[in-house]
C-alpha cells in the first residue's frame, strides 16, 4: 500500500527526504490527521464521475484522498520546492494534474471548460490564510461553473460568511458567499492537527452554490460596489458611505431618495441591511438611472 500522507509518519518522513522548508509566506499548515481528510472528503461527496479542483496541495496529503474518490483532480500549487514532492507522493495517480502557480492567476473557467466540458466542477482546498477572501470572490465572480467549494478556513472567516446584519462580523464577505451559495459548517479543527500548528482555530465550511441567487439585481457589480463602499467605512451612516464612493459616483438625494423609497431609515447603517434590501437598494438606483 501506498504511504499515505494523513499518517504524521510519512508526512514528516516526506519532508526530510526533501530537506523542506516551510514558507510562512505561502500560508503552509499541512494537513496530519485522518479524521479530518475523512470530514472533508465525505462532506465534499466526490463521485467516480467528478472533476475536482484542488487548490494549494502542499505535499499532497488531501490529493492522494482526493485522487482515490474522484474521475479527475487538477492542483494548483504556488510553491516550486513542493513540485517534485507531489510528484513523488501521487507517482501511483495517473488522473493527477499539479499546475506550479498562484491559484489566482490561473483562468480555472477554462479548465472546467476543457476537462470537464464547462459542467460545475468541484473545489476542496485547506486554503492558505492569507488570500482566502480573494480566492472564493474569484471564484464566484468569475463565473466559474461551480457546483460546490468544501474548504478549510480561519475560524473566524467561517464564521463571517455564515452571519446576518448587526453582527460584528457581517461584511462584504458574507454577503457576497449568501448571495451565491449556502454556507454550511462542516467541522471545527484544532490547530494540533497540522504541520506546522496555526495560531488561529480553524473549520472546514462548505459553500453549495445557489442554482438561483435568492434576490434578484439587475446589475451585480453595481450592488457589490455598494456593498464594499458600506462596509468601507463601516462606522458611517450607509448615506455618507455611498456619497463617498468614486466607483459609484452617487449624489446624497439620490441615495436618501432610494432608502425611502425601499422603506429604510435615513441614518441607518449598512450592516444593519440584509442581502434583499442591499439589493432592493441597488435595483432602484439603477433603474433610476436607466
Ligand atoms: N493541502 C495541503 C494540506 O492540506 O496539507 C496544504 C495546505 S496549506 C494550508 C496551503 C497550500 O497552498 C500550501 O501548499 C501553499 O504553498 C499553497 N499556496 C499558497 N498560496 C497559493 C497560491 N496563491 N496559489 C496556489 N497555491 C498556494
Amino acid at each position: 500500500t501506498k504511504p499515505y500522507l494523513g499518517d504524521p509518519k510519512n508526512t514528516i518522513e516526506i519532508l526530510k527526504k526533501y530537506d523542506f522548508v516551510f514558507q510562512k509566506r505561502f500560508g503552509q499548515n499541512f494537513l496530519i490527521d485522518t479524521h479530518v481528510l475523512d470530514k472533508i472528503i465525505r462532506a465534499s461527496d466526490i463521485q467516480k464521475s467528478d472533476f475536482v479542483l484542488e487548490i494549494g496541495p502542499g505535499i499532497g496529503t488531501m490529493t492522494q484522498y482526493l485522487a482515490d474518490a474522484a474521475r479527475e483532480v487538477v492542483a494548483v500549487e504556488i510553491d516550486k520546492s513542493l513540485i517534485p514532492i507531489l510528484k513523488d507522493t501521487l507517482s501511483s495517480y495517473s488522473n493527477v494534474t499539479v499546475i506550479n502557480e498562484d491559484v489566482l492567476k490561473v483562468d480555472i473557467r477554462k479548465i472546467a471548460e476543457e476537462r470537464n466540458e464547462g459542467k460545475p466542477i468541484k473545489v476542496v482546498a485547506n486554503l492558505p490564510y492569507y488570500i482566502t477572501t480573494p480566492i472564493i470572490m474569484g471564484l464566484f465572480e468569475k463565473k466559474v461553473p461551480i457546483e460546490s467549494i468544501t474548504i478549510m478556513v480561519q475560524k473566524e472567516v467561517a464564521d463571517r460568511m455564515k452571519v446576518g446584519p448587526g453582527t460584528k462580523d457581517y461584511g462584504a464577505l458574507s454577503l457576497a458567499v449568501q448571495y451565491y451559495a449556502e454556507p454550511k459548517m462542516i467541522a471545527n479543527v484544532p490547530s494540533n492537527c497540522f504541520m506546522p500548528r496555526p495560531k488561529v482555530g480553524s473549520a472546514v465550511i462548505q459553500l453549495l452554490r445557489h442554482e438561483k441567487p435568492p434576490v434578484e439585481v439587475d446589475d451585480e457589480s453595481q450592488m457589490f460596489a455598494m456593498i464594499r463602499a458600506s462596509f468601507n467605512q463601516r462606522r458611517k451612516t450607509l448615506v455618507n458611505g455611498l456619497k463617498n464612493s468614486r466607483e459609484l459616483n452617487l449624489q446624497k438625494e439620490e441615495i436618501e431618495e432610494a432608502l425611502t423609497a425601499c422603506g429604510l431609515s435615513l441614518n441607518v447603517r449598512g450592516e444593519m441591511l440584509t442581502l434583499k434590501e442591499f439589493s432592493d437598494l441597488s435595483n432602484f438606483l439603477v433603474r433610476k438611472r436607466n
